[in-house]
């Protein structure tokens, strides 16, 4: 049986990994998506159980302490993590996963799986990210203004990433992203 993928897509709030990994889903039905939980509360037209588990802190706190989370972090001020049991399960029977997650989930995530395959999506500029991050008008001033500072900060974990991907228009890191999970499922040699 062919061994199922771990890739792990993290990048900046407004870098677009939203909208490409939703267009990666419907190109490539073969890869599933582990959903989140997260203390965050839903935007306008999240869905429960589809965009994350939206859960409160005391149900987080419960989560963690009966050890039913792969990863948690503590990302702009809100909790998200990923539940054990979906990866382990789907692992069980090769199928690849996407995890669209935070820099601090994508290292705890390869240092448990080293194999896992790390991609960071860029934005083609700082000027551009902020005009997403805004033009979108899902968060509150001070969430754009500490979402914007954390960018920076995220970016400076690019070289724990293998791969990075500009994310200029939306069907070109689609396709370079296609491109990075066929080449890692020929590999040979993995560490
Ligand atoms: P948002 O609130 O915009 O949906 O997500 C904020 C950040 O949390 C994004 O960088 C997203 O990738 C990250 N994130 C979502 N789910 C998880 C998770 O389960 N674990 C970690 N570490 N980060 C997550």
């Amino acid at each position: 049986m062919e061994e199922g993928l771990l890739v792990v897509v993290s990048g900046p709030s407004g870098c677009g990994k939203g909208t490409i990994c939703k267009e990666l889903l419907r190109r490539n039905k073969d890869i599933i998506i582990s959903i989140s939980a997260t203390t965050r509360k839903p935007r306008n037209g999240e869905v429960e159980g589809v965009n994350y588990f939206f859960i409160d802190k005391e149900q987080f706190d419960a989560m963690v302490q009966n050890d039913e989370f792969i990863e948690y972090a503590n990302v702009h001020g809100n909790f998200y993590g990923t539940p054990k049991k979906f990866v382990l399960d789907k692992l069980k029977n090769g199928e690849s996963i996407l995890f669209e997650i935070d820099v601090q989930g994508a290292i705890q995530i390869k240092k448990m799986y080293p194999k896992a395959v790390l991609i960071f999506i860029a934005p083609p500029s700082m000027e551009e990210l902020k005009n997403r991050i805004v033009g979108r008008g899902t968060e509150s001033k001070s969430d754009i203004e500490k979402r914007y500072e954390n960018a920076f900060k995220e970016l400076e974990y690019i070289k724990e990433y293998e791969y990075m991907v500009i994310n200029d228009e939306v069907m070109n890191a689609v396709e370079k992203i296609e491109s990075i999970i066929m080449a890692e499922k020929c590999k040979t040699i993995r560490q």
